[in-house]
């Protein structure tokens, strides 16, 4: 059986087609017949395959769909709007073992501890939004008698969505902010994983969303998510994914000065202080950086501590991993760690591991060889699984403490006070998050106000909430999603003077 006929028998054949692009609420095929193959990063097992845009003909297609429907949809009442918004989060809710089964068998991730996770974001995300849509308006003043000024918060047009692979709905979710402000968008789903963008496009149109103001391509990077970022019909690039990647994208969006957000990759320092609650450390350092496989962009992957309590925080470490980050099955209940989303990425980070241990590291924890729970099982052994890794004696000039690997690795070294904890923490060219754990309550203010980064934890690691603005300084991009200020990354603020004085 199909993946698809799957699908269509989980959810009672309602959703059972969405192998096409996705265009103007329906399901259309590549103008040039070439497809996507998508692999199921458990097994190394081919799922299925879905129709890969013409970086000319289908981009230019869904750009003009978004085109057409922007200035109708412009103009739906914010009530409609919200209530549309509303509706999309409860079918999605309702949809949630289908989708969170899709997500998992797509990117790798295990289905309960993580994919249930990302759904629920989702259903939260599109609510947050929706409670967004009418309260969101400008500002109005009388500088003086007889005039008036005021703003207003007005959508760019076509906003053109690029998502990465390691959460595939819930980096799209965040990215409906465009639309909720009014823009029409077409989004280009990451290569590794476009099945459950999909999926979801069918919830779009039970939830009666007008055609056109939500659109996906599927494809390669390189071909047509470049096609998207230089479309002269495009207003705006909303981007996630890497650094190297991102750079490419801004300087390509200057084809039409399009402004650009920038969500990109980090290497988010963790210091724990000697008064830090080391309990407490050691299951949030564990937590910010093998959750998701080590796939976060503001995974906390370098943990310095303070000398004296470096060995104990290591050992407490290794044992709290040990017994919480087991490997094992697809579907096991309580397994947290799980494959690398491709062969490629798999080698990349065994070899990251092995230039921390030509570099001086000692290994904690993990390394290169895979368990036997996997190397042994028949299914299993084709798939691209690293173990847990601890790293130790890490200086903070090391490639592993310098650059991203995005994979389950963490960095560990020392540092000997405040001073010399804020200059390893800001000597870095990414700015994404960082972490503090300490009892002295003014030392991690100083530390939230002097650290270089776009979210600051304070005895917690990778917290995230919808109300705050998600984002990065330095090579971890610019701009910002989620919260009052990831609506203004979608809007232009027009000025209007009213004269009512004669000169
Ligand atoms: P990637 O940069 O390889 O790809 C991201 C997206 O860009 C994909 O859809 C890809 O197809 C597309 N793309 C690739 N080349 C392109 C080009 N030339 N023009 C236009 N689009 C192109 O990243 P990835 O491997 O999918 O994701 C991992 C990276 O994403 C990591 O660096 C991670 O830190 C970052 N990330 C950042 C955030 C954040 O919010 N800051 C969130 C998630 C992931």
């Amino acid at each position: 059986m199909s993946l698809f006929q799957e699908i269509a028998l989980a959810s009672g054949d309602k959703y059972s087609q969405p192998l096409g692009l996705f265009i103007d609420n329906e399901f259309v095929a590549s103008s040039n017949g070439s497809v996507l193959v998508t692999t199921n990063p458990a097994t190394g097992k081919q799922i299925t395959q879905v129709h890969a845009a013409d970086p000319g003909k289908d981009v230019d297609k869904a750009v003009k769909a978004a085109r057409k429907a922007f200035k109708p949809w412009k103009s739906v009442p914010i009530t409609e709007k919200r209530d549309l918004f509303l509706k999309l989060a409860q079918l999605v809710k309702e949809n949630t073992q289908l989708l969170a089964q899709v997500e998992s068998l797509d990117s790798g991730k295990p289905l309960h501890t993580n994919a249930y996770g990302d759904i629920d974001g989702v259903v939260q995300t599109l609510t947050y939004l929706a409670g967004w849509i009418d309260k969101t308006s400008g500002e109005a003043f009388s500088p003086s008698p007889g005039k008036l000024c005021y703003t207003l918060h007005q959508p760019l047009g076509v906003v053109g969505c690029i998502i990465p692979f390691n959460y595939p709905l819930s980096m799209m979710s965040w990215k409906w902010t465009a639309i909720a402000t009014g823009n029409t968008a077409v989004f280009k789903s990451a290569h590794q994983t476009p099945l459950s963008i999909l999926v979801f496009a069918q919830l779009v149109v039970e939830a009666g969303f007008p055609p056109g103001v939500f659109n996906v391509i599927s494809g390669e990077g390189g071909t047509v998510g470049d096609a998207l970022v230089r479309h002269l019909g495009v207003d705006k690039i909303a981007f996630t994914g890497s650094t190297k990647v991102g750079q490419l994208v801004q300087s390509h969006a200057a084809v039409n000065l399009k402004p650009v957000t920038l969500e990109c990759g980090g290497k988010s320092p963790l210091m724990v202080f000697e008064d830090a609650d080391l309990e407490e450390a050691v299951k949030w350092a564990a937590f910010g950086i093998f959750h998701n496989m080590g796939q976060i962009c503001s995974g906390t992957s370098r943990c310095f501590v303070q000398e004296s309590k470096y060995e104990e925080f290591l050992t407490k470490l290794a044992a709290h991993v040990t017994a919480n980050f087991p490997l094992g099955s697809l579907l096991g209940e309580d397994i947290v760690v799980f494959p690398q989303i491709t062969k490629a990425q798999q080698e990349r980070v065994m070899s990251f591991i092995d230039s921390g241990i030509k570099e001086g590291c000692r290994v904690v924890l993990g390394g290169t060889g895979l368990p036997e729970v996997i190397a042994n099982d028949a299914v299993l052994a084709n798939g691209y699984y690293v173990r847990p890794t601890i790293l130790a004696d890490v200086k903070p000039h090391y490639k592993i403490a310098q650059e991203e690997v995005f994979g389950p690795v963490l960095a560990v070294g020392t540092f000997c006070d405040y001073d010399d904890a804020l200059r390893i923490a800001n000597d870095s060219q990414y700015g994404l998050g960082a972490g503090i754990f300490s009892q002295d309550i003014k030392k991690c203010h100083e530390f939230a106000d002097e650290v270089e980064s776009g979210m600051v934890w304070i005895n917690s690691s990778n917290d995230l909430d919808f109300h705050m603005p998600f984002g990065g300084v330095k090579m971890s991009g610019h701009g910002r999603e989620l919260g009052k200020y990831g609506l203004l990354n979608f809007t232009n603020v027009k000025a209007v003077y009213v004269n009512m004085c004669k000169l």
